[in-house]
């Protein structure tokens, strides 16, 4: 390989830890769920971890059906750790999960202990791993008792597969009582992994004080809202953009009149604060120490080098403050 990872990689960045575990975890995660699939350009795919790492930053966060199609994004990942990356496995927090579709068949999504084992064992194959460093159920199962659910991640610990175990999408008192079940298997849930920015607000009506309370760690997904909480929309939908991929996520008749205005006035504050929206609506979530980190998707290394301006400048003023919720409250 060509690739020497930067002797300065561990100067700037800020690392948080992961609730009351041992775990610390750079202020800025990146999440491969779009760019990182097959239908994705690799060497891009490789530029982008390359310079993530050389920034200092520690974590990639993957899941069973990251694509398209599913399976690739880990089996990309599985390639350029192989050829970049090779030693420096220790230096690396790597998580997956299993919740959504993957195959065909009765045990091919949500939470039983069938599909969550032997799911990450798939995982584990494309990314030509031995273990993960966190493992997460992806989404509450409401057929399936959640003792049976907390029960495989326990197990998936104890036979070595992953370090930590965390859970993502789960309401406040479901995962209160996750939370529970994992304390008393002996295997506690170090993190929680839900969807939070200035664009989705949920977690702020009792989950993060549970998380707080309990000593879990919290990082949110989706903190740009997809790309909405950037200025790219301002102008009409580019074509290389998210909302205009066929294989995106995010849908063009989300890109509303509305939200442009919200983006377009969000955007002027945070040019007089002397960020771009990107850095302002992560240093936003950064603010509240009870945010671990902010786990970002880039299409590009430019946005990574833009994104990563955004842990240095978490203060902002009460005036700041309420005229951003002001825009968002309308
Ligand atoms: P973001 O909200 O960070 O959106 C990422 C997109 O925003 C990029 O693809 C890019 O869009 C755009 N972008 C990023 N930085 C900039 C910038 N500086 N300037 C302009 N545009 C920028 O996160 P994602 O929705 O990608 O989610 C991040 C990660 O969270 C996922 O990879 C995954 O790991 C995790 N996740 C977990 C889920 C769960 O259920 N647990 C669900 C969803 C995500 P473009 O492609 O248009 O250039």
């Amino acid at each position: 390989s060509s690739y020497t990872p930067s002797a300065e990689r561990y100067k700037t960045m800020e690392y948080r830890r992961c609730g009351k575990s041992g775990l610390l975890l750079p202020a800025i995660s990146l999440g491969l769920w779009h760019n990182f699939g097959d239908v994705d350009d690799y060497k891009n795919c490789r530029k982008i971890l390359q310079h993530a790492f050389d920034s200092g930053i520690t974590h990639f966060d993957l899941a069973n059906n990251y694509g398209p199609p599913p399976g690739s994004a880990e089996e990309n990942f599985g390639h350029i750790l192989k050829k970049d990356f090779e030693g420096y496995r220790d230096e690396m927090i790597i998580s997956s999960k299993a919740g959504y579709k993957m195959w065909e068949g009765p045990y091919g999504e949500w939470g039983s202990k069938k599909y969550l084992v032997s799911s990450l064992d798939q995982s584990l194959k494309r990314m030509r791993l031995d273990y993960v460093d966190i493992f997460y159920s992806h989404r509450p199962d409401p057929s399936t008792p959640l003792e049976e659910t907390m029960g495989a991640l326990d197990l998936i610990v104890r036979q070595g597969k992953a370090l930590y175990v965390g859970i993502s999408n789960y309401q406040a008192p479901e995962a209160e009582r996750a939370m529970q079940i994992l304390k008393e298997l002996g295997t506690p849930c170090i993190i929680h992994q839900p969807k939070y920015s200035m664009f989705e607000r949920w977690v702020e009506g009792g989950l993060l004080d549970l998380l707080e309370r309990e000593g879990v760690g919290c990082i949110p997904f989706s903190p740009l809202a997809q790309g909405l909480l950037t200025n790219k929309y301002l102008k009409g939908i580019p074509e290389d953009s998210r909302a205009a991929k066929p294989t995106g996520f995010l849908q063009e008749n989300q890109v509303t009149p509305e939200t442009v205005d919200k983006i377009a006035r969000l955007n002027y504050i945070a040019q007089e604060r002397g960020q771009t929206l990107a850095q302002m609506a992560l240093s936003w979530l950064l603010k509240d120490d009870r945010i671990t980190s902010v786990l970002i998707g880039v299409s590009k290394v430019e946005q990574l080098e833009d994104c990563l301006e955004s842990y240095s400048r978490t203060i902002f003023t009460q005036e700041e403050l309420d005229r951003i919720e002001h825009i968002l409250g309308q």
